[in-house]
């Protein structure tokens, strides 16, 4: 291993002396970075790397037309949510307009954590009820009543007794024609049990792409019939769109979409502003109503008039530059040469996608799980080395998450390839 010049060493010690001592930093070569601009950030030195990780800069690093009008608007008047301000009640109709008629209100916030956090307010609200399901490796957020429904930050932090988790049938090798069945079967479970312990069903709370599951995308459909099952006991289906939202799928704006299926809220955060933060619930009027009418919401900085403008900014440019047909062409050529890899190392071991959101499992069967865990974080830091951007996710880490932002062309879809299959000759066994 090459080691890191003094000048990142300093910088280590310097953040590991000051900083809370819960963060981490990635790759086993920490990356030190000055500017970003597109699909590519750089270091001191002025040495590019491809990004092919961040899906908050979905139009890219530091887009001029965002940039400006957060410029602009923060020149003119950031005012908040309590005072009459068109920008703010116009977004509002522009966001809810993408989706479907019954979603048709909506709450801003700062963060994807606080609109998970708010939405599961109301769904508790709203059906006088206390538990919450989820899925096994599910990653909901940072506050301490998301935290309580995210199993994926481990045994660090106490799941709520009125948690529980459920497995979903990618990772448990259940065919996808017995998919729905199995998922069903899973949630009519959860709620059984919630409602023995007296809690009751609050919300089914789903990242609509499960990435932190390891990305299950398919069949699309097989949570219909679940969702189902946890709204016959009063349970409100909340999607997690902080991930999938904003046309990362392709195929529609929102990730819900894949599955036909209409949420009773939305949480939505990290691309909305492309990098200022700003986050939503999108929600049916019932629920939403239900809690205006006797709770209060009140966020600072939620709704401010810069904010809006970043996030009307980039629905703009997103319709404008027809982002979605982009992810379709170009996350097309990065599955068949992804696919095209796969024949050739049997270390790659399957590989899933909607739109630009790919998981790709590393490490061939017979490894142990230790082993495939190894592998694929070997390939994250070979290929960081070739200065490019990934990493892992799933049950066991052995899963690549690949999400670059959706400007991504067919050039660095091809530069990745070549650094891919670089990295695989490298660690393949
Ligand atoms: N939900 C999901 C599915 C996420 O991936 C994340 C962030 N990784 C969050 C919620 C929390 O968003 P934030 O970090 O903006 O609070």
């Amino acid at each position: 291993e090459v080691e890191l010049p003094a000048r990142e060493r300093e910088l280590i010690a310097r953040r590991d002396a000051v900083l809370g001592a819960s963060y981490r930093l990635q790759y086993r070569r920490p990356v030190h970075f000055v500017r970003g601009q597109g699909m590519w950030l750089y270091d001191p030195d002025g040495r590019e790397y491809l990004d092919f990780y961040n899906n908050v800069p979905s139009l890219g690093h530091c887009h001029s037309e965002v940039n400006q009008a957060i410029a602009e608007q923060a020149g003119i008047l950031s005012a908040n949510t309590r005072y009459l301000e068109p920008r703010l009640v116009g977004y509002a109709e522009r966001l809810v307009s993408t989706f479907p008629l019954e979603l048709d209100r909506t709450v801003f916030t700062c963060t994807g954590s606080e609109s998970n956090d708010l939405a599961l307010r109301i769904a508790r609200l709203a059906s006088g009820n206390e538990g919450v399901i989820v899925t096994t490796y599910a990653y909901h957020g940072t506050t301490a009543s998301v935290a309580a429904v995210s199993p994926n930050l481990g045994d660090a932090v106490k799941l709520s007794p009125n948690v529980r988790m459920i497995s979903l049938p990618g990772p448990e090798g259940i065919p996808q024609g017995q998919a729905a069945d199995f998922f069903e079967a899973q949630v009519k479970a959860a709620v059984h049990d919630l409602q023995r312990r007296g809690t009751g069903v609050a919300a089914l709370l789903m990242d609509s792409i499960f990435s932190s599951d390891g990305v299950w995308v398919d069949p699309p459909g097989f949570i219909d019939r679940g969702v189902e099952a946890a709204r016959s006991a009063g349970a409100l289906y909340i999607a997690d769109e902080v991930q999938p939202g904003f046309g990362r799928t392709g195929q529609h704006m929102w990730g819900f979409e894949r599955h036909g299926v209409v949420p009773d809220l939305v949480t939505l955060g990290k691309p909305m502003g492309n990098g200022f933060p700003i986050g939503a619930v999108v929600g049916r009027r019932a629920p939403m109503d239900k809690f205006g009418a006797t709770a209060r919401y009140s966020n600072t900085f939620a709704g401010n008039t810069v904010g809006i403008a970043a996030a009307d900014a980039v629905l703009t440019v997103l319709h404008r530059d027809r982002i979605l047909e982009n992810v379709l062409q170009v996350s097309e050529r990065l599955r068949l040469g992804i696919s095209e890899m796969a024949a050739a190392y049997p270390d790659v071991r399957g590989v899933r996608n909607a739109g630009l959101f790919f998981g790709i499992d590393i490490g061939r069967e017979h490894l142990s799980a230790a082993a495939r865990r190894k592998m694929a974080l070997d390939v994250v830091n070979v290929m960081r080395d070739e200065r490019v951007l990934i990493s892992t996710t799933g049950a066991n880490e052995d899963t690549l998450k690949v999400r670059p932002p959706l400007i991504c062309e067919a050039k660095h879809v091809d530069l990745f390839l070549e650094a891919f299959k670089r990295a695989l000759e490298r660690v393949s066994t």
